[in-house]
């Protein structure tokens, strides 16, 4: 089941690639990243170099691929786009490298979930750009050494711990994505109204921005979700309160959570007594995958104040309290 407020991407997000930056300076927020790649990539061209592997981890949604689609776009080099569970074999692999040319970005999406024999020819031909392959099976089996293009292999990854030491390593670029702040998220919706021919003044993308959970996928999805309501029901025009009243029609609160936010937040409180709770009971009681929780509902929790990471699990904050009107437990009063 779709989820409206899931950074992943859906089925019925094919606006996705149409609202996607394509330059650096188009790029919002993200200061830090977007000044050290423009540096990298500066200097690359001048020395006409390809640029070192990157690899950017966050939660989905925040801009990773949109990123990497950049780095090609200003590095003047063809793209190609993969993701971890697609390369199936070492020589799904090896196939994309020999028939890419010097320089050329490869993108691969969910790269923790590359199988350890991919893994292991991806090392080589991330530092040496060289093929290490087996040829043949049995006693006639003989390994040959191919060399490749110099390429840039740019790595997608909702947590940077997810990958193996080996493969961590050999980036030479590390960013993490953090999320968007409200003006950031506003100037998107804006940017994105524009692009969709959506009517919207500041406060309708303002509203949208403050209830995206930090993220520009469901900015963008919000914001054509709203337009159905503003068209049909007002003037056509996405004002603040036009946005409030159809988020509020869409289960989506003052803070950006849906249902499956507060059911988490409920189960912590009411079934935990605020915890410490740990993950595996969590996805048990509330039937959710731990990764989801780890992955998707968590970060923005954790970002809001709502819940704290302790070394015995999880647990509930004072805001949280507030924001589900429970009663605030002795233990937890100042
Ligand atoms: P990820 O790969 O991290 O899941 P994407 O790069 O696919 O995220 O971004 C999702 C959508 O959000 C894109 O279609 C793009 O329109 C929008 N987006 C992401 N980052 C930005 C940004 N910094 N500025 C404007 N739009 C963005």
């Amino acid at each position: 089941q779709e989820r409206l407020l899931g950074g992943e991407i859906n089925a019925s997000d094919n606006w996705d690639a149409a609202l996607r930056p394509k330059k650096l300076d188009e790029y919002v927020g993200q200061e830090k990243i977007r000044a050290n790649l423009g540096v990298y990539i500066k200097a690359a061209r001048a020395r006409n170099e390809s640029l070192d592997h990157v690899l950017l981890y966050g939660p989905p949604g925040l801009g990773k691929t949109t990123l990497a689609n950049i780095i090609a776009m200003e590095m003047g080099v063809h793209i190609r786009a993969t993701s971890g569970p697609v390369i199936e074999k070492p020589g799904d692999l090896a196939a994309m490298l020999t028939n890419i040319e010097e320089g050329d970005v490869l993108f691969i999406d969910e790269i923790h979930r590359l199988s350890p024999q991919v893994e292991e020819i991806l090392y080589p031909a991330m530092e040496d750009f060289q093929l290490d392959l087996i040829i043949g099976q049995g006693p006639a089996a003989r390994s040959i050494k191919m060399d490749i293009p110099r390429f840039t292999l740019v790595g997608a990854t909702t947590r940077a711990g997810l990958l193996t030491n080996p493969l961590r390593d050999r980036f030479g670029v590390i960013e993490r994505l953090e999320f968007y702040s409200h003006p950031e998220l506003t100037l998107i919706a804006e940017r994105s109204a524009r692009l969709l021919n959506i009517q919207t003044d500041h406060g309708g993308a303002l509203e949208i921005a403050r209830r995206s959970r930090g993220t520009p996928r469901i900015a963008n999805r919000l914001l054509r979700r709203v337009r159905d309501f503003a068209e049909v029901e007002h003037s056509g025009v996405i004002t603040g309160k036009v946005a409030d009243s159809s988020l509020e029609r869409l289960e989506v609160d003052h803070l950006g959570l849906d249902h499956q936010d507060r059911r988490l937040l409920a189960v912590m409180i009411d079934k935990y007594g605020g915890g410490p709770v740990g993950l595996d009971t969590l996805a048990a009681s509330i039937s959710e995958e731990r990764d989801t929780i780890e992955d998707v509902l968590e970060p923005y929790l954790l970002q809001e104040g709502l819940i704290a990471r302790t070394p015995r699990g999880r647990t509930a904050t004072p805001l949280a309290y507030a924001h589900m009107n429970r009663e605030l437990p002795d233990s937890l009063l100042p």
